[in-house]
């Protein structure tokens, strides 16, 4: 890597071909930031990334952490850069410190956990017991090194290096980073909501940049609108609740299941469907109400609406409780919202272990499934999954609501990129699996005739 040639660099050390792993390394001759750093959280192989001994940065040197929200593809490697010796700022807005809190504690303590269960198996066949990635201990090192900022305001962090957070309606809290550097502004959108998010404000859409790093989850799809989140949800439960099972959605604790849990709220209230006892099974589940409480001016819901999150919501955060579910002296049927969202660790797999085997029950994904994992498997229809080593078979319904993405559709990230006015010197793609990142930079590239890159992980990009 050349320092005297080139004076300013990107690499993508993650979400390029794949959507999890968000980590982007900028680097001048006297600065090293990274935005995002983020858990790859995909297949197999995707997460055995998370285990790579060597870094092409020394964490010591890196000058600061820029993070565009809390979701676990962003945040979930900090720890692991800390305990290899990063010390420097990680710049947040208040609700992502919140949100990030929670879910790197959420994530150590499903890593304990899951490590625990599998040196169990490994002790058997006579194996060394493994360590988990990270523990509390490393989350609580991590968290002090947080500085939180409000969104549109500028923050110099550094000789020549400014930036700010703007909205990017995908979750609470959840920011693009506009940054110049060096006479050169950068435009990173981090996840991009719909135009119209249920509970957010809309993606704040930015006028300027000379380079643009654009997300393409959805790059290649378009959310099916045609009918509303209500009224999908609606029958998902109706025609469950008719067959006498139990809806299972597997979902990201946060934001995610404060949507569904709205949503289920209304209907009830309006008796759309059933009175069902809902089940938030997410150790950090607690804690999430308190979030939108404190964080008003970061979404749309109403005071009651907000209070209303937890009604008829059971929060089971303790092992025992969802044994205790899982029982069967329990109402026969109810909902169960439990992490992980792409059904890759977590409770959800021994609600599944129960109930996919049982036609009456509903399985009801609604967030993006990356390739390779479980969840993916039980989109395209896998006739079984494999958990714990052992395969079960999938005889219960699956169904997707795409509507109720916290990302935006190939239109929506189209529409987001309208304000630009003057074509950028160059545009990246980057968290999107070939196709969405394909199809995607076709399209901006038939509106706009701008330069489109797909990012490729680890390449040197001089700029
Ligand atoms: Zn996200």
């Amino acid at each position: 890597m050349s320092k005297q040639t080139t004076a300013v660099q990107l690499q993508f050390l993650g979400a390029a071909g794949v959507v999890t792993g968000s980590k982007t390394l900028l680097q001048t001759h006297n600065h090293k930031i990274l935005i995002d750093c983020g858990l790859f959280q995909g297949n197999k192989s995707e997460r055995k990334l998370n285990k790579v001994k060597k870094l092409p940065f020394k964490p010591e040197e890196l000058d600061a952490i820029i993070l565009t929200h809390g979701h676990l593809d962003h945040c979930g490697y900090l720890p692991v850069l800390v305990k290899k010796g990063f010390s420097g700022p990680i710049y947040v807005t208040s609700p992502t410190c919140d949100i990030t809190e929670i879910v790197l504690r959420d994530s150590a303590s499903i890593q304990e956990e899951d490590t625990r269960e599998l040196n169990k198996r490994r002790e058997q066949k006579g194996k060394k017991p493994l360590k988990p990635l990270y523990r509390q201990k490393h989350v609580d090192r991590t968290m002090a090194l947080f500085q939180t900022h409000e969104d549109n305001l500028w923050i110099e962090a550094g000789d020549q290096l400014k930036f700010r957070f703007q909205k990017s309606g995908h979750i609470l809290g959840s920011a693009s980073v506009e940054l110049e550097c060096q006479g050169r502004t950068f435009v990173f959108s981090g996840d991009v909501g719909q135009q119209m998010p249920l509970i957010l404000d809309e993606p704040k859409r930015l006028k300027k940049a000379d380079y643009i790093i654009l997300e393409s989850t959805y790059g290649d799809k378009l959310h099916d609108n045609s009918v509303s989140p209500y009224q999908s949800l609606q029958n998902v439960v109706n025609t469950t609740f008719e067959k006498g099972g139990s809806l299972i959605i597997p979902s990201f604790a946060v934001e995610r299941a404060q949507e569904i849990i709205m949503l289920l709220n209304n209907l009830m209230d309006e008796k759309s469907i059933p009175n069902l006892p809902i089940y938030l099974d997410s150790p950090m589940g607690k804690n999430i109400t308190e979030l939108f409480q404190k964080h008003r001016s970061w979404h749309n819901l109403s005071e009651t609406e907000c209070d209303n999150l937890t009604q008829n919501v059971h929060l089971i955060s303790s092992f025992e409780d969802t044994l205790n579910v899982l029982r069967d002296d329990g109402p026969k049927q109810k909902i169960i919202i439990a992490g992980s969202g792409m059904v890759t660790g977590g409770r959800i797999l021994y609600y599944l272990k129960q109930l996919v085997g049982d036609e009456k029950n509903t399985v009801l994904l609604v967030g993006h499934q990356s390739a390779g994992t479980r969840g993916r498997k039980l989109s395209s229809g896998a006739p079984n999954i494999k958990i714990d080593g052992e395969a079960y078979e999938v005889k219960a319904e699956v169904t997707q609501i795409g509507s109720l993405s916290a990302h935006g559709d190939q239109a929506d990230l189209l529409w987001w990129l309208q304000e630009f006015a003057e074509a950028p010197k160059q545009l990246f793609l980057n968290h999107g699996e070939e196709d969405a990142a394909g199809t995607l930079k076709q399209k901006i590239e038939e509106a706009h005739n701008w330069p489109v890159t797909v990012a490729e992980m680890n390449r040197v990009y001089p700029l």
